[in-house]
């Protein structure tokens, strides 16, 4: 292999040549304690910047080998590396100079979750770290400055390794805290289970946000408090016992006045299905990894979904138990929701009246009168979520002006004021008096999950297709924009990346006309459970900041493509 001598003498050697000329660095060295791959070079200062790779042994690097001897620990590991070298990348970035990107050394941001992402990668087996950042080569105009890239590759770049990627003194406490954090979330989820929860809300928890627009912690908050009729304590390895609020199996309400706090606890909760950092405020706010936000979404497509279990009988006489739309209304949208949720094997389903559909939630019994069950396509959730539940699938439900709901309820959680009342007795009670509104005769049957895919058409195969990440918008696929803005609980745009290349790996490799769709995401699953994101490259360049999605957003994003099509 040859070493950081051999790429200084050729970038001697190219100064002041033509951009293209840097093409010629592609490759690996040798640095001091380090490989550095230069893996893929931009064609141009103003393109995206060059994709390089840092390659650290594990006994340089120098972790002891129990952080990333069980998974959730090693995703931590991972997490707090890139963390590290995003924070020392931002002191050197740019301060070689030059036109265009010059000079930027660039590594995706994580955020307030902790995300097992392509970035960075500790090998399981060698401990070998795996750091994978972008470099904006300096250029005056499109002329090669190689002056500045030395100082970038020699100066800034091991400083950034040294700061980052290696066990120091300085940094030993804060990597072992993250790692007996991730031990401590793992350790409640588990508990979880046994006890029949799925969720807990630590007490101290911090729930509210800094704004809608920023996932930091608010300051002087409310914190939260378990009521005590439903504290659960819960032994951690780290921590001993920890203390909160434990939302069993089933389907549980949160009531109370507007602005009370109540879809700020059901955001917390949406999030819940992943880790949370250190100081984030939701350290111990836990809550089934496979819980699926639910919400109305007028105008996405729907694809050959099975969503007669609510509606039925349409006016047009479209067939629902095989339903396609390119615009649903906003109660077929959350029909649609629900029945891909539970497809995609959901065993909670988290929803805000903020975001319902009134219609698809709820009928009230004057209406009911007027107009005639026969004459009504849809069966509202309420009649349902008794069926769901007996399915195993249980219901969190913010529900400040649907009371209808006390009666099929298990509890009745009220916020005041931020602060948590358990008022299922009370709740019960009046709601003694009320008759149960909707009834329904109809049998349940779980949506029907053996939908097909069509093969793709050329437009989807081939090195030419472009793509595009929409932040957390969605992607685009030559201009087919797949929008999930409304897919709540994809948090970074590392994930839309990712499921870009997972509907790019499906429409070239597995989508045969034949395979379920339940069995190409369980195929796109198992693939990444090995090799996280970077499992779907199917033969084209790296891409940069890839997320690991959960199972439940790759199932969202293939069914709101819409180039799909179900046989
Ligand atoms: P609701 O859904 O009940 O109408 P929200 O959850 O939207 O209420 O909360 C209303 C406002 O109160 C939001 O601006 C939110 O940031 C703030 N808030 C929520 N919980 C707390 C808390 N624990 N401490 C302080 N402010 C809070
Ligand atoms: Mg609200």
């Amino acid at each position: 292999m040859k070493n950081k001598n051999d790429l200084r003498n050729l970038l001697e050697s190219i100064d002041h040549r033509g951009y293209p000329n840097y093409k010629s660095t592609k490759g690996d060295y040798h640095f001091d304690g380090y490989i550095l791959h230069i893996d893929h070079v931009q064609g141009d200062p103003f393109a995206a910047p060059s994709h390089l790779t840092i390659e650290v042994p594990g006994e340089r690097a120098g972790f002891p080998e129990e952080y990333r001897s069980v998974k959730h620990r090693r995703i931590a590991l991972q997490d707090k590396l890139l963390r590290y070298f995003h924070a020392e990348a931002s002191r050197v970035s740019h301060l070689a100079k030059g036109s265009g990107k010059s000079g930027a050394i660039e590594v995706c941001k994580p955020g307030q979750e902790i995300l097992e992402r392509s970035d960075c990668r500790v090998d399981e087996e060698t401990g070998t770290v795996y750091l994978r950042f972008r470099a904006g080569f300096p250029a005056n105009g499109r002329t090669i400055n190689s002056r500045e890239l030395i100082r970038m590759l020699f100066d800034y770049v091991p400083k950034c390794v040294v700061g980052a990627l290696i066990s120091r003194k300085e940094t030993e406490r804060d990597v072992k805290a993250a790692i007996e954090l991730s031990d401590d979330q793992a350790a409640i989820r588990n508990k979880m289970q046994e006890m029949g929860l799925i969720a807990f809300v630590a007490d101290g928890a911090v729930l509210p946000r800094v704004s809608g627009v920023s996932q930091l912690p608010m300051k002087g908050a409310v914190l939260f408090r378990s009521p005590e009729t439903l504290k659960a304590e819960i032994e951690t390895p780290h921590r001993g016992t920890i203390s909160g609020m434990g939302i069993k199996r089933g389907i549980t309400l949160i009531v109370g006045g507007g602005y009370h706090g109540k879809s700020t606890l059901l955001k917390a909760l949406e999030r819940g299905v992943y880790n949370h950092i250190t100081g984030d405020g939701r350290e111990f706010v836990l809550t089934e990894a496979d819980a699926v936000k639910i919400r109305a979404e007028d105008g996405r497509s729907v694809h050959g979904t099975d969503i007669s279990l609510f509606i039925n009988n349409l006016p047009d006489g479209r067939d629902t138990s095989s339903f396609t739309t390119e615009d649903a209304s906003g109660s077929t949208s959350q029909a649609a929701n629900v029945a891909e949720a539970i497809e995609a094997g959901t065993h909670a389903l988290l929803i805000d009246e903020d975001t319902c559909a009134t219609n698809f939630m709820i009928r009230d019994e004057l209406m009911q009168r007027v107009i005639h069950g026969e004459d009504e396509p849809i069966t509202p959730f309420l009649s349902r979520i008794g069926q769901i539940r007996e399915a195993g699938i249980s219901t969190i439900l913010v529900a400040g002006s649907f009371g209808a709901y006390f009666n099929v309820s298990d509890t009745v959680i009220q916020m005041d004021r931020y602060k948590v009342l358990d008022i299922t007795e009370k709740a019960k009670k009046e709601a003694e008096d009320y008759p149960v509104m909707e009834k329904t005769e109809l049998s349940y049957h779980a949506p029907d999950n053996k939908r097909v895919p069509a093969k793709p058409g050329r437009e989807l195969l081939g090195d030419r297709i472009k793509t595009k990440t929409l932040g957390l918008d969605g992607f685009s696929v030559n201009h087919e924009t797949v929008s999930l803005r409304y897919v709540e609980q994809i948090v970074d745009s590392g994930q839309n990346a990712a499921l870009c290349k997972a509907l790019l790996m499906a429409a070239e490799r597995m989508i045969d006309g034949r395979k379920t769709l339940t069995e190409i995401v369980d195929e796109l699953e198992k693939r990444m459970e090995k090799g996280g994101a970077d499992a779907l490259y199917a033969g084209r360049t790296p891409e940069a900041g890839l997320a690991v999605p959960r199972r439940q957003e790759i199932f969202a994003c293939l069914n709101r493509f819409r180039l799909l099509k179900i046989n």
